[in-house]
């Protein structure tokens, strides 16, 4: 899987993430829309999830379902999962709204509620969530990790990562 052995924390770029600038692109909003989006990644290969947006203003409030199966990276077993977040819309300045998630996730009790826009799906994670909910960091962050170092002994293996594709950011519109 997507997963560094040297992290302790799941960085942003590692998940799959859904965001709103990218659903307006794909002409998501306004009515009833749905689809598939596909991530290939280097190491894990490719995995999609159905998504379905609900965009009418009704009186159940506009939402985006999220459809997919998962495996436990611990297990191995598999979950359908089928839920919802709420989405939200503030005006913009020059006329029309803009879109945002509710993230749906509750930590500790507590619903998480922020308004984002992303949603991230951690590896081995369950649903998707807010950044903050799913405790990510940048891998930014990790410049002077062991890793570097290593690399930095072995320029041949540092040549072959640098030749491969971003494994975890890689959108397709089926
Ligand atoms: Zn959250």
């Amino acid at each position: 899987m997507g997963r560094y052995s040297w992290s302790d924390r799941d960085t942003v770029e590692d998940c799959k993430c859904v965001d709103i600038p990218w659903l307006a692109e794909h002409g998501y909003f306004g009515g009833y829309n749905s689809g598939t989006i596909t991530w290939t990644s280097a190491l894990s290969g490719k995995s999609s999830i159905g998504i379905e947006v609900y965009t009418n203003g009704g009186y159940g409030g506009d939402y985006i379902r999220f459809r997919y199966t998962q495996s436990s990276t611990l297990s191995g077993e598999k979950s359908d999962l089928d839920y919802t977040a709420q989405l939200v819309t503030t005006p913009c300045n020059y006329g029309g709204v803009r879109y945002w998630f509710i993230c749906p996730l509750v930590v500790s009790g507590q619903a998480c509620n922020r308004r984002v826009s992303k949603l991230y799906l951690p590896p081995g994670g369950k649903y998707f969530g807010c950044r903050t909910c799913h405790n990510l960091t940048y891998r930014s962050c990790k410049e002077h990790d062991k890793k570097v170092d290593s690399l930095i002994r072995n320029p041949a293996r540092l040549a072959a990562l640098l030749q491969e594709k971003d494994p975890t950011q890689t959108l397709f519109w089926v």
